[in-house]
């Protein structure tokens, strides 16, 4: 057997609307761009969505837009992929790391408070692989002391917190459409937010800082002069990406529930061995299982490595857990001791799951578990 860690889940859909996209001669940020902004907002609960190049992108526009500068400091996990601190460099701002919480492996407002500083800013959780953090503590505090709140949603399209789609809470939030996750157009990324200046801040800011939206100028009866108000970025999405991404999101329901049921599987099948921690989900947590991870406790046979290699030589792609930012060596200058998320990220594994896994191919991978482990 050959399994993958994940497989995007694309099909004759997108295909013919990539195809159509092309034929109708728009092929940059246009109609469907538009489009799939509206559905996306209207699918999460926010009032309006901005499309972008990625979630990497989303998240400097987001900060930038928000007045976060030169001087400031953003509160970010250190247990994330290495975009969220480094959106944070891009706007010239500072990324102080917070520990986790080691049952979710997510910031909490104790951890937050902890760091946080005069300098203090922003805070820009992350619902990490999709489990949503405890939003509600967080909410409050960014109020109580003044501080910009952006959620850092890559995993989390289609997770809810507390019966609410994440993007549905009043914060900034921003999304990813990289095909390691839930759904996927390529690249790609999303923000949405309830608030109209910042919604139109972001649309300028993507587009070169240009007043005028190329859809308008291009419906426009009358010669429309362009003004550049401030420096923006070219950040658009195509309408190409656009396209897919609107099947994508017809498809999300589907896609959520069957990693749900693939997830239910393995929790209650690798639960019985004795050296390995599944995750526990909160109540307050709807989620999507963008991925499914699970610790390796330290009364182990083997160790993690061993582990992924013997996986990987029996044709299944396990990875690492989620990387520790502070332990790289580009983070040098920002290490601080964050005993829960290096401890995290040492001894937690992913392993395969995508929405067209075969029962057969997660009966192997639960076997082999078994083998490896027991
Ligand atoms: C994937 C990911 C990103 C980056 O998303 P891109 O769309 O690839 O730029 C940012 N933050 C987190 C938590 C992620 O998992």
């Amino acid at each position: 057997m050959n399994i993958p860690i994940t497989k995007p889940y694309l099909g004759i859909e997108e295909e013919t609307a990539a195809v159509e996209a092309i034929r109708s001669g728009w092929v940059s940020q246009g109609p469907r761009v538009k489009e799939f902004e509206e559905r996306l907002a209207e699918y999460v609960g926010a009032k309006y969505a901005v499309a972008t190049t990625s979630c990497t992108t989303a998240l400097h526009a987001a900060l930038v837009v928000s007045g976060i500068g030169s001087g400031d400091e953003v509160i970010v996990p250190s247990l994330s992929f290495i975009a969220t601190a480094n959106s944070v460099v891009y706007a010239s701002a500072r990324p102080v790391f917070a520990d986790i919480d080691h049952e979710t492996c997510n910031v909490t407002v104790e951890t937050i408070e902890k760091v946080i500083t005069p300098k203090t800013k922003a805070v820009m959780p992350v619902h990490q692989m999709g489990l949503p953090v405890d939003l509600d503590p967080i909410m409050d505090l960014c109020k109580k002391r003044n501080l910009v709140l952006i959620e850092d949603a890559a995993c989390a399209i289609g997770s809810e917190y507390r019966g609410k789609k994440i993007g549905g809470h009043g914060n900034i939030a921003c999304f990813s459409f990289h095909p390691r996750k839930v759904i996927t157009t390529g690249e790609g990324g999303m923000i949405t937010t309830d608030n109209p200046e910042i919604a139109e801040r972001l649309r300028r800011f993507r587009h070169h800082g240009m007043s005028v939206p190329d859809v308008e100028r291009h419906k426009s009866r009358k010669v429309v002069i362009e003004k550049y108000v401030e420096i923006g970025y070219n950040y658009r999405m195509t309408d190409i990406q656009a396209a897919i991404g609107i099947e994508q999101l017809k498809r999300l329901p589907f896609i959520i529930e069957r990693r749900r049921q693939i997830a239910e599987v393995y929790n209650r099948e690798l639960k019985n061995i004795k050296s390995i921690r599944v995750p526990e989900i909160p109540d307050c947590a709807f989620h999507n299982y963008q991925s499914y991870w699970i610790e390796l406790l330290d009364s182990t046979p083997v160790s993690r490595d061993e582990l992924m290699q013997k996986l990987l030589d029996k044709g299944i792609a396990a990875r690492r857990g989620i990387m520790a930012i502070h332990m790289e060596e580009c983070y040098k200058k920002c290490y601080v001791p964050l005993p829960e998320t290096e401890q995290v990220t040492k001894n937690t594994i992913l392993l395969p799951l995508y929405p067209a896994m075969t029962i057969e191919e997660q009966a192997y991978v639960i076997q082999c578990m078994r083998e490896l482990r027991q």
